[in-house]
Formats: C-alpha cells, sequence, structure tokens
C-alpha cells in the first residue's frame, strides 16, 4: 500500500503553496529520496544528486530536504538515543521501521501499520496522559538490530541501489532474517 511518489507538478504546488520555491534541485532531491530504500542521510542525497547536478552544494540538498520535511513530503528520522546523522525518509504514509545498528541503515518494514497499538499496550495510557496535560497525536515504532552481513551480499538491491518503483520493498520476507 505504498503511495505513489509525488509527481512534480503537484510537488511544485506543495511547495508554492509553502511560500518555498521550486527548483530542479529540490525537484532531484525529491526523486533521489522517493527511489531511496534504506533512508538516507543528506550526505548520501548529496553524493547520489551530484552525479547529474555536479554544482549541487551539500547546503542546498539539506535545505530542500528541510523544505520537504516542511511541506509533509518527507519525514525527517533521527535514531532513538540522537546518535548520528539525520535520515528522511519520503513515504508518507505511516510505517513501522528496522535500523541496523551497525550500519545506521533504516528499512520499511513489511507488516501493516496499527493505529491502535498504543492502546493494545496499555488500554488506559492515553487517558491517563490526558490527565496530565499529554496529547497523544500518534507513535513511531523502530526495531533495532543488526543486518547480517551475508544477507547484503546476497540482496545488494537493499543496499544503496536504486531501483525504480515504490520506495518499499520487504526485506524480512526474502527468509534471511538477520543474526544479531
Ligand atoms: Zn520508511
Amino acid at each position: 500500500m505504498a503511495l505513489a511518489p509525488l509527481d512534480h507538478d503537484a510537488l511544485r504546488a506543495a511547495l508554492e503553496a509553502a511560500s518555498l520555491r521550486c527548483t530542479p534541485q529540490r525537484l532531484a532531491v525529491y526523486d533521489q529520496l522517493s527511489r531511496e530504500l534504506r533512508h538516507p542521510t543528506a550526505e548520501d542525497v548529496f553524493h547520489a544528486v551530484r552525479l547529474t547536478i555536479p554544482k549541487i552544494s551539500l547546503a542546498t540538498v539539506y535545505k530542500a530536504l528541510e523544505a520537504l520535511v516542511e511541506i509533509g513530503a518527507a519525514t525527517r528520522l533521527t535514531a532513538a538515543d540522537g546518535t548520528g546523522s539525520a535520515r528522511y525518509d519520503a513515504r508518507s504514509e505511516a510505517h513501522y521501521h528496522f535500523r541496523c545498528l551497525r550500519t545506521g541503515s533504516v528499512y520499511d518494514l513489511p507488516t501493516r501499520f496499527d493505529p491502535a497499538l498504543v492502546s493494545k499496550l496499555d488500554p488506559h495510557l492515553e487517558e491517563d496522559l490526558a490527565r496530565q496535560g499529554f496529547r497523544v497525536t500518534g507513535y513511531r515504532l523502530e526495531l533495532i538490530g543488526y543486518r547480517d552481513q551475508a544477507s547484503l551480499a546476497a540482496h545488494p538491491r537493499h543496499q544503496a541501489e536504486a531501483p525504480s518503483g515504490p520506495a518499499i520493498r520487504p526485506f524480512l520476507s526474502d527468509g534471511n532474517e538477520n543474526q544479531g
């Protein structure tokens, strides 16, 4: 149920509605991000986009990614412990992640998102929090562990390669579950 990436007209409209400029660089950054499978850092996007736009700077890529976050076309992912570079995700609908603690790569999980998971953990949690002044607007779930090197070699497309098509590949469905 991955949503198709935004086309350039939709992206332009969303940027301009937020008083943000729609530049060829920003379109290229979005296109690269929507093709990526492992939730790249700004540096990753910079190195990829530079192949087609040699004069683009890392600062421009950063600003483009933050503009995409601002209009909701991308999400910024940071590790729960605050370490490592921020990663970016062009997939807009709610989904779960797996983070490799060795490489920092983040993968989409093929599991259906459950909006009621928090109440299954604790049916009273949201009420209790509301009484204390906290309003829950959502949740994020990230599994952590290690992706073993053998599966990386066997399935290189889960690495930096960016095949066209929806930016989701169920990596746990290949029978090669990682060993921690
Ligand atoms: Zn994702």
